[in-house]
């Protein structure tokens, strides 16, 4: 899909830098082309889509935009702080971090590994809150920053065979709450996007029917879709005063 055409000129964005991780393809990719859309210089942090990861830059230069990959996994302490130290040497700030990166390695409870336990908690847990504390000490001296976390509809109403992932999507709301009070006071707002049943890698192998009848508007949805959820909470002034919710972009899957 080609990205969206680029606004940013008159946007409120320009000059302001976005890192998104996870950013080499599925929803970062789409994330990462909106937040450059919209004028933000993007940071599309990748594990190991090095190639994917140089593409979404190109076709973000191509569209009018700016930005540049960076190698980290997002699960490892020394490599998160080496990441937000990159992004603040070369561009001197950092706006708005989107916790985008994210792993699933379903299977029963009764018989799940612990590796599989402790791989999806390291990463979708754990992960979050090493970019988390890398970005807060910037952002809170800067007085402002947005951070955005993609959570799942599972952290909501839970799903056989996903205990580790919605247990670590569940652990989100409490980290995104938990930070948004933290951080309220100097600007920083923090909230989270919990997206339903998306086209992507990560739901290519599953069977669609009885996804479809649960879902209300009737169909799956698209990376875009959670991108420009994903772009308005980073827009400044819409959402300044938006800090602690959770914003399911799930077609009407779970309403509450
Ligand atoms: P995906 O297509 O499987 O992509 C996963 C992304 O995570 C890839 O860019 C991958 O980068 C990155 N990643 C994996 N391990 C990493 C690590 N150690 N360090 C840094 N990045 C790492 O998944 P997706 O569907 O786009 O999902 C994106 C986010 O949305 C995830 O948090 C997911 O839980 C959430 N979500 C998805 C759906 C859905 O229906 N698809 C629904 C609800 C929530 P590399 O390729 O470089 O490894």
């Amino acid at each position: 899909m080609p990205p969206p055409p680029s606004d940013a000129s008159h946007s409120s964005a320009q000059g302001k830098v976005a890192l998104v991780t996870g950013a080499g393809r599925g929803i970062g990719r789409a994330i990462a082309e909106a937040l450059a859309a919209a004028g933000f210089t993007v940071v599309v942090n990748y594990a190991s889509s090095e190639q994917a990861a140089s593409e979404v830059v190109a076709a973000i230069e191509a569209a009018g935009g700016q930005a540049w990959s960076h190698r980290a996994d997002v699960a490892d302490e020394v490599q998160v702080e080496a990441m937000v130290r990159a992004v603040l040497e070369r561009e001197g700030r950092i706006d708005v971090l989107v916790n985008n990166a994210g792993i699933t390695r379903d299977g029963l409870l009764m018989r799940m590994k612990t590796a599989d336990w402790q791989s999806v908690i390291d990463l979708n847990l754990t992960g979050v809150f090493l970019c988390t504390r890398a970005v807060s000490k910037p952002m809170l001296k800067a007085r402002s920053g947005r951070i955005i976390n993609i959570t799942s509809v599972v952290a909501l109403m839970g799903n056989a065979g996903q205990a580790n992932y919605s247990a670590a999507k569940a652990g989100l709301l409490g980290l995104t709450r938990s930070n948004a009070a933290e951080f309220a006071s100097r600007g920083v707002t923090v909230n989270a996007v919990a997206p339903g049943f998306i086209e992507s890698d990560m739901t290519a192998e599953l069977d669609k029917e009885p996804i479809l009848a649960a879902i209300p508007l009737g169909r799956m949805g698209s990376a875009a879709e959670v991108a420009g959820a994903v772009r308005f909470l980073a827009a400044d002034p819409a959402a300044a005063y938006i800090t602690g919710q959770v914003l399911q972009v799930d077609g009407g899957m779970v309403m509450r």
